[in-house]
C-alpha cells in the first residue's frame, strides 16, 4: 500500500553559497516570520523584513536587531522573497510586492494554498518555491538557538533559473530545517495534506469526537468534571504515547483493558461512515470547493467563520475545563511561573 519514494535531505546535502550573497525579504513577522528572519540573520544571511508602516510588528523586528522596510521596498532590495503574511492577506500582499520580483528571483511560501488554488499567479521568470518547517515558528526559532533542528518540507513549483532546489535547500539550511530533515514534496500534496489532516484528524476531527464524548457522557448523567477528564484532559496523556512510541507503544501502556475495549469499539465509533465522510471531505479540498468557500468567506467579512468561532467558545466543555484547570495542580507551576514574571517586570 506504500506510495513511498520520499527523499530526505541533511545537512551534507546542502551547498551554503547558493544563498550566501543573496537578500531574503521576509514578508511578515508573526510565528513563521520572526523565526526564519532571526535564523537566516545568525546562518551570515542579509534579511531584510517587510511590514506595513503602521505594523504593531516593527518594534520586535528592530528590537532583534533587523533591517525593516515596507513589504514592497523590501521585495523590491531581495533576491528572495518569503512569503510569510497570513495565507488569507497573501494575495492582496503579492499585488503589492510584484513589481519588485525581477527575472531569476524567488517566491518562496511555506505553505501552499494561493499557489496551488491560483490566488497568486506569479510571472513565469521567477522560482517558486516553498520550505515550510513542519513546526510552529517559536520552535523553529529555540530548536535553532540550541543548535537543533526542526523538520521542514521541500517544494518546487517553478524553476525558472534551473537552481531553486540548490537555493530551496541553502534556505532550509540557514532556518535549520535541514539539521534535522527536509523531506521533498510538491504544492499540491502539501496544500492538500495539509488541509485535509487539519480538517479530518487534527483539529476538525479530534476536536467533534471530544465533543461527542464529552456529551454522551453528560447526557446519561455522568458528571461534566469527570467527561471533561476522561474525555478531553486524558487525550494529552494518549497523544504523547503515540508521538513518543507509535501505535504500539501507545497500547503497551494502556492496561490490558483498556487495549481490548479500544481495539473493539474503536472502529465501531469511528467506523465506515466516517471513512466516507473523510472521503467527501478530501474530495472538496482536492476539486477546490473548501478553498472557493474560504476565499468567499473571507471576502464577505468571515460570517459563518464567526459564528462557529462563537459556538465553540460557548460550548459547555469550556466552562468546566477552564474552572477545572485552574483547581487542579498542574497549573501550579505555570502560576507560579507567571507571577515570578509580574515581579521582574514590577522590578523593571
Ligand atoms: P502569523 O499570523 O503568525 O503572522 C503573520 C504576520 O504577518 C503578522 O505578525 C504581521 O507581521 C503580518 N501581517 C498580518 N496581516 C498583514 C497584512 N494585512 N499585511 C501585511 N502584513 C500582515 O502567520 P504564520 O502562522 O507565521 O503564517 C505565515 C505562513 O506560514 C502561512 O503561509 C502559514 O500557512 C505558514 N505556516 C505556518 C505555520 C505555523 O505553525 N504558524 C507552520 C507552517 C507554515
Ligand atoms: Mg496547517
Amino acid at each position: 500500500m506504500s506510495n513511498s519514494n520520499t527523499t530526505i535531505y541533511y545537512t551534507e546535502d546542502t551547498d551554503r553559497s547558493a544563498i550566501e550573497n543573496k537578500t531574503v525579504a521576509v514578508l511578515g513577522f508573526g510565528s513563521q516570520g520572526h523565526a526564519h528572519a532571526q535564523n537566516l540573520a545568525d546562518s551570515g544571511v542579509n534579511v531584510v523584513v517587510g511590514l506595513r508602516k503602521g505594523s504593531s510588528s516593527r518594534a520586535a523586528a528592530e528590537d532583534a536587531g533587523l533591517e525593516v522596510a515596507t513589504p514592497a521596498v523590501a521585495a523590491e532590495a531581495a533576491d528572495i522573497v518569503s512569503m510569510l503574511v497570513p495565507d488569507t492577506v497573501q494575495p492582496a500582499v503579492y499585488a503589492d510586492i510584484k513589481d519588485g520580483l525581477e527575472a531569476g528571483d524567488t517566491l518562496q511560501f511555506a505553505h501552499g494554498f494561493n499557489i496551488h488554488y491560483g490566488q497568486i499567479e506569479p510571472p513565469a521568470d521567477v522560482d517558486v518555491t516553498m520550505v515550510a518547517p513542519k513546526s510552529p515558528g517559536h520552535l523553529v526559532r529555540r530548536n535553532y538557538e540550541n543548535g537543533e533542528g526542526t523538520p521542514g518540507l521541500l517544494a518546487i513549483y517553478q524553476d525558472s533559473t534551473g537552481t531553486a532546489k540548490e537555493e530551496g535547500l541553502a534556505y532550509a539550511q540557514a532556518i535549520g530545517c535541514a539539521r534535522a530533515g527536509v523531506v521533498e514534496t510538491t504544492f499540491r500534496e502539501e496544500t492538500e495534506t495539509d488541509l485535509f489532516g487539519e480538517q479530518a484528524v487534527l483539529c476538525g476531527g479530534v476536536t467533534s469526537l471530544i465533543k461527542h464524548g464529552y456529551e454522551t457522557l453528560v447526557d446519561a448523567g455522568y458528571s461534566p468534571e469527570m467527561a471533561y477528564f476522561e474525555c478531553m484532559n486524558e487525550l494529552k496523556l494518549i497523544v504523547d504515547l503515540l508521538y513518543e512510541d507509535g501505535l504500539g507503544g501507545m497500547w503497551d501502556s494502556v492496561s490490558d483493558t483498556a487495549e481490548y475495549g479500544g481495539l473493539t469499539r474503536g472502529d465501531r465509533i469511528v467506523d465506515d461512515h466516517v471513512r466516507e465522510n473523510m472521503e467527501e471531505t478530501l474530495e472538496e479540498v482536492q476539486n477546490g470547493e473548501f478553498a472557493r468557500e474560504w476565499i468567499v468567506e473571507n471576502r464577505a467579512g468571515r460570517p459563518s467563520y464567526s459564528l462557529h468561532h462563537q459556538a465553540e467558545q460557548n460550548h459547555d466543555i469550556e466552562a468546566v475545563g477552564e474552572e477545572l484547570r485552574q483547581l487542579f495542580a498542574w497549573s501550579e507551576a505555570t502560576d507560579a511561573e507567571e507571577s515570578e514574571e509580574e515581579r521582574i517586570t514590577a522590578d523593571d
